[in-house]
C-alpha cells in the first residue's frame, strides 16, 4: 500500500535500449523533488535537550577514581581502528598501551548499533580484522552485528587491551607538555595523565542525528534512535522477536542502510508499521549463507590478507587474475570507481569513459528497479520504492527481506518526498502534508552527523608545540603528512580517510593505517628519536600531491538526489581523500617507510625543532 505516488518517473527503459536523455530528465526531476528547502533538510543534534537520544542503554554508569599517571601510548577510540592500532603497537614492543572510549566497552560502531537485523554488508572474511591472529572463522558470509562485537572483544582480550582500558570516558583536551615532551590528557572523568604517543581513532559516523522536524519535542509516545535500540520497549534482541510491539503502531523514519536491515523485523512483529521514506535506497540481492566448513578448512596461512588485498584491488579497478570475493560490491566496481577513486583506463577518452559509465549505471539501476517490480505486489508501492538516481549517489543497499516486507498487510509505505520529509509531529502523530498517522512509537533510523567527532570538529581541542591549536594550524586547510600527523603536533597520529585512503571495506584501510603508525613509532623508538613530527617540506609536498591528483566529482554530485554523500545536495565530497585510491596509497606508504622515514624523526641530538610552526600552504 502506498499513500502517495511519485512524480512522473517515466518508463523503465529495458537493458538493450537505454534512453540516457530521458533518464537524465527523470533523475533531475526526482532530485528537484527532494532539493534542499527551508528546514526540511535540517537535522537536530542529539546533544543538549535531545541528549537522551544518545544515552548509552547498554552499560550502567561505573564510578572510578581519576588518573594522573603516565602511559606510553594512548589510543582514543576503541572501535576496530583503535583496537588494530593498539594490537600493532603491542606487536611492535610497546607494552604500555591505554585504550579509551566513551562507550562502555570496545567495538565502536558495533558497540552502539545493536538494532534488530544488524549485519555487516561487507563480506565477513575481509571485513572482520585479525581473524588468523585471533584464530576465529566467522559463522556467516555477512556477519551479524553481535558476532562482530564479540570479535572486537576477542581482539581486546587476545592483545591484553582490557588491562589498561578507560571506558565511559571522553578526552576533553590534549596539550603538548614542552617540559616533559609528551601529551597532557584531560578527560570528562577528571583524569589528568600523560602519554608519550596519542592516536585518535574516533570514527566518522558516531553522533546520531535527528531530523529537524517541527514539533519533534512535543511527541508523547515512545521514541529512540536506531543506534540506541530500546529492547526494554520492543522486546526481543538483535535476532528479532520484538514481541512487545504486537499491540503497537510503530513509525520508522529513514530507509538508508540501517532502515533496510531493521524494517523487516519491525514489520514482522508490530501491530502496524508505517515506514516514512524520503528517498528509496537501492536494494540489491544479499545472498547471505553460512560459512562452508570445507572451504574454511582449505584455507592456508596468510589467506585473510590475500583476500583483503584482492577485494581492495578489485574495488579500485586494478587488474587481478581472479576475484576472490564475488558479490554485489564487486559486480558494480566501475560504478564505485567513479566516486571512490582508483585506476582509470587511460586508453579511453574521458568522454567515452563517461558515456560507458553512464550506460553501465543505467543498466545496473534498471536491474535494481526491475527487482522492485518483481518482489513488491502493489504497483503504487513498487513505484514509490524505485530509486531514481545514479548508483553511487547514495550508499548501495542489499537485502533479501526488505522489499518483501511491503507485501505484508500490516505495513504501509509513506512516501514523504514531495514534502521533503516529515512535515511535523504532534503529541500523538506524525504528519506528512495534511495526512496524519497516529502512532505509539517513532524509531529514527536517520543516520549520523558526518565528521563531528574528535579533533576535526574541535570537540577535542589539541594544543601543540608553541601553543598553537590544531584547528588554528589547519586554518588555511587541513595539512598532514599522509593524513596521519601534522607539523607542530609531535607524537600525535590520526586514523581517518582525510588525505589518506578510503574504501567500502574500511577496516582494511584502518588495518593499513594501524600498521603504518606502529611501524613509525617502532622505528622512532629504535632510533631513539626525541619525538615524531613531519617536516614542513614533507607535509607541504603531500598536501600538494593530494590537491594535484584530486578527482573532481562535483558534476556527478550536483546531479544526485540529496543525502550525506553530497552534503545534503549542497556540496561535493571529493578532494578530501587521496583520489588515486587505496592501492596506490598503500604503495606510496611502503615506499615512504623504506626510504623516507627521516621526514618524521626528530633527531635525538636536536635540541630545538628546525622549522617554525604553522607556515601553511593551502590545498
Ligand atoms: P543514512 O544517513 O544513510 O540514512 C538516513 C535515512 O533517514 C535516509 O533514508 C534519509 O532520507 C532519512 N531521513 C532523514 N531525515 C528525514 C526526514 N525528515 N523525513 C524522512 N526521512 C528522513 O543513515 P543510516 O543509519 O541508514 O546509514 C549510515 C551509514 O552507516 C551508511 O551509509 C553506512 O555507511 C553505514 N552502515 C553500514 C552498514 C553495513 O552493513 N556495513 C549497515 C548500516 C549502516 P534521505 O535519503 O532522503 O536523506
Amino acid at each position: 500500500m502506498s499513500t502517495s505516488l511519485p512524480h512522473e518517473t517515466g518508463p523503465t527503459p529495458d537493458e538493450a535500449s537505454v534512453d540516457l536523455d530521458q533518464l537524465r530528465r527523470t533523475y533531475r526531476a526526482q532530485r528537484d523533488r527532494r532539493a534542499p528547502s527551508g528546514s526540511t533538510r535540517t537535522y537536530t543534534s542529539t546533544a543538549g535537550a535531545f541528549g537522551y537520544y544518545a544515552k548509552d542503554p547498554y552499560t550502567p554508569h561505573r564510578e572510578r577514581r581519576p588518573l594522573s599517571d603516565t602511559v606510553e601510548a594512548l589510543i582514543i577510540g576503541a572501535g576496530f581502528g583503535g583496537l588494530l592500532t593498539a594490537a600493532r603497537l603491542k606487536d611492535a614492543g610497546v607494552d604500555s598501551v591505554r585504550i579509551m572510549d566513551e562507550a562502555g566497552d570496545v567495538g565502536g560502531t558495533w558497540y552502539w548499533n545493536r538494532y534488530p537485523g544488524i549485519h555487516c554488508d561487507i563480506e565477513s572474511y575481509v571485513y572482520m580484522p585479525l581473524l588468523e591472529e585471533v584464530g576465529y572463522m566467522p559463522k556467516w558470509r555477512y556477519a551479524p552485528g553481535e558476532e562482530i562485537r564479540q570479535h572486537a572483544i576477542a581482539i581486546a582480550e587476545h592483545y591484553g587491551l582490557y588491562n589498561d582500558a578507560l571506558f565511559q570516558t571522553r578526552a576533553t583536551a590534549l596539550e603538548w607538555d614542552a617540559e616533559r615532551e609528551n601529551w597532557l590528557v584531560t578527560t570528562d572523568r577528571g583524569d589528568r595523565f600523560h602519554a608519550t604517543y596519542v592516536v585518535t581513532s574516533s570514527g566518522t559516523l558516531t553522533q546520531p542525528k535527528l531530523p529537524g522536524i517541527p514539533g519533534i519535542e512535543t511527541f508523547r509516545g515512545h521514541t529512540f534512535h536506531s543506534s540506541r535500540w530500546d529492547y526494554s520497549y520492543t522486546g526481543g534482541d538483535a535476532d528479532g522477536g520484538l514481541s512487545r510491539l504486537a499491540d503497537k503502531r510503530v513509525a520508522v523514519v529513514g530507509t538508508g542502510a540501517t532502515g533496510l536491515q531493521l524494517i523487516p523485523h519491525v514489520g514482522r512483529d508490530a501491530q502496524h508499521l508505517f515506514v516514512f521514506q524520503r528517498t528509496p535506497s537501492t536494494v540489491d540481492v544479499r545472498d547471505n549463507r553460512p560459512t562452508d566448513p570445507e572451504w574454511a578448512a582449505s584455507l592456508r596461512p596468510g589467506w585473510q590478507r590475500e583476500r583483503m588485498e584482492n577485494f581492495l584491488e578489485v574495488l579500485a579497478g586494478e587488474h587481478v587474475e581472479e576475484s576472490l570475493v564475488t558479490d554485489g560490491w564487486t559486480a558494480t566496481v566501475d560504478l564505485q570507481r567513479q566516486i571512490l577513486s582508483g585506476a582509470v583506463d587511460e586508453s579511453v577518452s574521458p568522454e567515452e569513459r563517461e558515456l560507458r559509465d553512464e550506460l553501465d549505471d543505467a543498466r545496473t539501476m534498471n536491474r535494481i528497479r526491475s527487482r522492485v517490480d518483481d518482489v513488491v505486489a502493489d504497483s503504487a508501492t513498487a513505484e514509490a520504492l524505485k530509486p531514481w538516481y545514479r548508483y553511487m549517489c547514495k550508499r548501495p543497499g542489499f537485502s533479501d527481506e526488505y522489499l518483501q516486507t511491503f507485501n505484508r498487510p500490516n505495513v504501509t509505505l509513506v512516501d514523504t518526498a514531495d514534502h521533503g520529509g516529515i512535515t511535523r509531529m504532534t503529541e500523538t502523530s506524525v504528519l506528512v502534508g495534511d495526512e496524519e498517522f497516529e502512532v505509539d512509537c517513532v524509531i529514527f533510523a536517520t543516520g549520523f552527523e558526518v565528521g563531528v567527532s574528535g579533533v576535526l570538529s574541535g570537540t577535542l581541542p589539541v594544543t601543540g608545540r608553541g601553543g598553537q591549536t590544531l584547528l588554528e594550524a589547519w586554518g588555511q586547510g587541513i595539512e598532514t603528512l599522509h593524513g596521519f600527523s601534522t607539523h607542530g603536533f609531535p607524537n600525535l597520529f590520526h586514523l581517518s580517510a582525510l588525505q589518506n585512503a578510503n574504501s567500502v571495506n574500511f577496516t582494511h584501510i584502518l588495518q593499513e593505517q594501524a600498521e603504518h603508525i606502529a611501524a613509525v613509532i617502532g622505528e622512532g623508538r629504535r632510533r631513539g628519536a626525541r619525538y615524531l613530527e613531519p617536516t614542513l617540506e614533507a607535509q607541504h609536498a603531500w598536501v600538494r600531491e593530494v590537491a594535484a591528483t584530486a578527482s573532481d566529482t562535483r558534476a556527478f554530485q550536483a546531479e544526485c538526489t540529496p543525502g550525506y554523500y553530497n552534503g545534503e545536495g549542497t556540496r561535493s565530497i571529493g578532494g578530501a581523500t587521496y583520489s588515486p585510491g587505496p592501492v596506490v596509497f598503500h604503495r606510496v606508504l611502503r615506499e615512504w617507510r623504506a626510504n623516507r622515514m627521516h621526514e618524521i624523526l626528530v633527531d635525538p641530538s636536536t635540541s630545538r625543532p628546525q622549522e617554525t610552526v604553522g607556515a601553511g600552504v593551502s590545498a
